[in-house]
């Protein structure tokens, strides 16, 4: 992978020009004492280091509600699929959730490629910044191998002074920097291996530990299917989908179709949905197949660590910390679950 250094105020003045020329920018913000993804009118407003946002950046590839199709009937049947995008810089984006967008890029581009994502994701440029310090106490990045990331960038910056150095991971971004960019040499790059070890040693000693290996989990998983802990804990949900909604790697949704009353036009549109919520696995009939709380937990938790690590080879929790922090009862941290599980089992 190719790096440079580039200094922070040219680079900060590349961004502002390409605002300036109409550009969406899209970076985190404080909102209140929080923070979001906003699109921004200068990068004094990014918010550089801080609490992760309460929502990832998802829903800039991947939206919340989003309309497929629009179809009108006259003579014949017209169907026309609406693939929508915008060219869309992400800026600031932590590891986290830029390895959180490279596993929705495996999803949704396999077998059935899904045109709606794969356009909105070519359009979009992503600039992912180191973090240097943990974002919260509900984050365990470090115990999921997610503290740099895996794949998914154009341009990757860490903080190392008056400049960053930037990783570059595709060709848009190193256009994009071509310019005001110069070659790193042996001592930038050990600049850079001082500033990853220190790095290491704090979210290693602030960063709550996973007790079982990483590689695992699956293991783990598949032999406490039937634990008490999942109706224990399940007890104690109020099945309100947040811990899906802020997750950079949940991807289910549903699919809705709105006709007007004369028959003649409708359109098809796809929204978020969640595995914890009731009505998920509601059928036809009214049937619900995964009623229990309990049973919901056990099946988001073994999306994250056992079916889809096992089919993908790579954990599908990245711990970026959203869902431990946005339950209200705290029991679906998957950290805190697997440890229980771990601890259950009379291991150390
Ligand atoms: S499961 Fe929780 S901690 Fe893991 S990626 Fe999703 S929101 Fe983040
Ligand atoms: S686990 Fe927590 S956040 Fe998720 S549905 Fe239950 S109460 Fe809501």
């Amino acid at each position: 992978m190719k790096s440079y250094l580039v200094s922070k105020g040219d680079f900060l003045e590349l961004i502002d020009g390409m605002i300036e020329n109409g550009k969406e920018v899209v970076a985190p913000v404080k909102q209140e004492n929080q923070a979001n993804f906003k699109r921004i009118k200068s990068t004094k407003d990014i918010l550089w280091s801080g609490p992760q946002t309460v929502i990832s950046p998802k829903g800039f590839v991947f939206p919340q509600e989003e309309e497929l199709i629009e179809y009108e009937v006259e003579d014949g049947i017209w169907v026309g699929s609406k693939v929508e995008a915008k060219s869309t810089v992400l800026l600031g984006i932590h590891p986290c959730d830029i390895n959180g967008i490279a596993l929705l890029d495996k999803v949704f581009a396999e077998k059935n490629l899904d045109e709606n994502y794969l356009k909105k994701r070519e359009s979009a440029t992503i600039i992912g910044v180191e973090c240097l310090t943990p974002c919260s106490p509900e984050s365990f990045c470090y115990r999921k191998g997610s503290v740099l990331p895996w794949d998914g960038f154009d341009l990757f910056l860490t903080d190392v002074g008056d400049d960053f150095f930037v990783e570059v991971g595709s060709e848009a971004g190193k256009t994009l920097i071509s310019g005001i960019s110069r070659k790193t040499i042996q001592s930038d790059a050990k600049k850079l291996k001082k500033i990853r070890e220190k790095r290491d040693n704090l979210f290693a000693k602030k960063q709550r530990k996973l007790k079982p290996k990483l590689e695992e989990l699956p293991k783990l998983l598949k032999e406490n299917y039937d634990s008490p802990i999942w109706d224990e804990r399940g007890a104690k949900c109020f099945g309100c989908g947040s811990c899906n909604m802020v997750c950079p790697t949940c991807y289910c949704f549903d699919v809705r179709d709105c006709v007007e009353i004369n028959l003649k036009k409708g359109s098809r549109s796809r929204f978020w949905d969640g595995c914890m919520l009731t009505d998920f696995t509601r059928i036809a009939s009214g049937e619900i197949f995964r009623e229990e709380r309990g049973a919901r937990l056990r099946h988001r938790t073994n999306r994250k660590d056992f079916y889809l690590f096992e089919k993908w080879g790579r954990t599908f929790c990245t711990g970026c910390g959203r869902c431990g922090k946005a339950c209200l009862t705290k029991i679906v941290d998957p950290l805190d679950i697997e440890n229980e599980l771990y601890g259950r089992k009379g291991r150390r």
